[in-house]
């Protein structure tokens, strides 16, 4: 991968509290070090001009400082949504998405390239997982689309390629870091980590002190016909998701957001919504139903606006709180992982 050098932008406060320590610092240098990243966003110890030259030079030694390379930004005419694909250091490439919001900027992040959930509508998993992205990788694509911006990133949801309860270490080491109220300072709950239902780590993730929003990536009502699109399924049935999703409410209070991309003669009928209705049916949640993004290499489609806003008003009528997702950057807006693969294709 990179070098042997360290990631600095993926210690987390206490981590380099530690590090600097084994260095026979005194504390305080690694907080200013860290105030340096993660306040000031400075990305060379150069300029970090209150440490004494000779730790900067140590400092060289032992750590890298991770960059990404917009290889390809597609602004959309309708919006201003921007889809990013990112060059990360070793060559892969990553996506990332920007919108705005009248509550601020939202980013969309990849935790991994590519994917091995094998989700029967999702591109991102079509030539399986190539590696998982690291702390300081996951947090690059934001501060990088910060810069670019030269506005703060006020919600990050981690819905890009990748399953992130897949990649648990990192993943909660970039939650610390993103969410730290003496550097970056984003709060839990302006970030959403989607996942396909990895039970153990739900359950590990409900015990992190972390109370990110969660979403979960429903998309059937049936153990039956949810194994038909999430293979995973299998090896997490859903009984246990929805026990391990209660556990992730009832620890960190969040709210719990059911993803359903709605696809054309799967899982859109009134038995469906029945179905669906009785499963939530006392939970404290909210349902967010996603029009399928066609996938050339899929044959999937989406059902008729009319039949969509029927099944949202099934569920509506016993008592679910229900949207549809607004599509932003409708005219870029290739499905999640489809501007990657048109990449590599060329
Ligand atoms: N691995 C995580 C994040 C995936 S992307 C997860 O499974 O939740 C975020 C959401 O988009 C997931 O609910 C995923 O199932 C959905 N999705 C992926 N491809 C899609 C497509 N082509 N159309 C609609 N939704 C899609």
């Amino acid at each position: 991968m990179m070098s042997e050098k360290i990631e600095i932008l993926s210690r987390t406060a206490d981590e380099l509290a530690s590090d600097l320590e084994a260095l026979g610092e005194k504390k305080y240098r690694a907080k200013q070090i860290y105030e340096w990243l993660h306040v000031h966003h400075v990305r060379s110890f150069e300029e970090m001009t209150n440490l004494p030259k000779a730790l900067r030079s140590s400092l060289e030694e032992r750590y890298c400082f991770t960059k990404l390379h917009a290889v390809e930004v597609l602004t959309s005419k309708i919006d201003g949504t921007k889809k990013f694909l990112f060059a990360l250091e070793d060559g892969n490439v990553i996506e990332s998405v920007m919108m705005r919001y009248s509550y601020g900027l939202s980013v969309c992040i990849s935790s991994q390239v590519g994917c091995r959930m094998g989700c029967r509508f999702c591109a991102s998993t079509i030539g399986g997982r190539v590696r998982d992205l690291t702390a300081a990788e996951m947090l690059c694509q934001i501060t990088q689309i910060s810069a670019l911006m030269q506005e703060r990133v006020s919600h990050v949801v981690i819905m890009g390629s990748g399953e992130p309860l897949d990649n648990y270490d990192n993943l909660v080491r970039f939650l610390r870091i993103v969410s730290d109220p003496a550097g970056e300072r984003l709060s839990c709950r302006d970030i959403t980590v989607s996942t396909c239902g990895i039970v153990p780590k739900i359950l590990e993730l409900s015990r992190e002190q972390l109370p990110v929003t969660l979403a979960l990536s429903l998309h059937a009502p049936t153990q039956e016909k949810r194994e038909r699109l999430l293979p995973i399924a299998r090896t997490y049935p859903l009984d246990n998701v929805m026990d391990a999703v209660q556990t992730y409410f009832h620890e960190t209070g969040r709210r719990v957001t059911f993803e359903y991309s709605c696809v054309q003669g799967e899982n859109t009928s009134r038995q469906d919504a029945m179905q669906l209705a009785d499963l939530l049916g006392r939970m404290n949640c909210h349902v967010n139903l996603i029009p399928v993004n066609p996938v050339e290499e899929r044959s999937y489609t989406r059902p008729a606006r009319k039949d969509i806003e029927a099944f949202r008003g099934m569920l509506e009528k016993r008592g679910i709180s229900v949207t549809i997702r607004r599509e932003m950057g409708r005219d870029i807006n290739g499905a999640c992982g489809q501007l990657r693969r048109s990449y590599l294709e060329k």
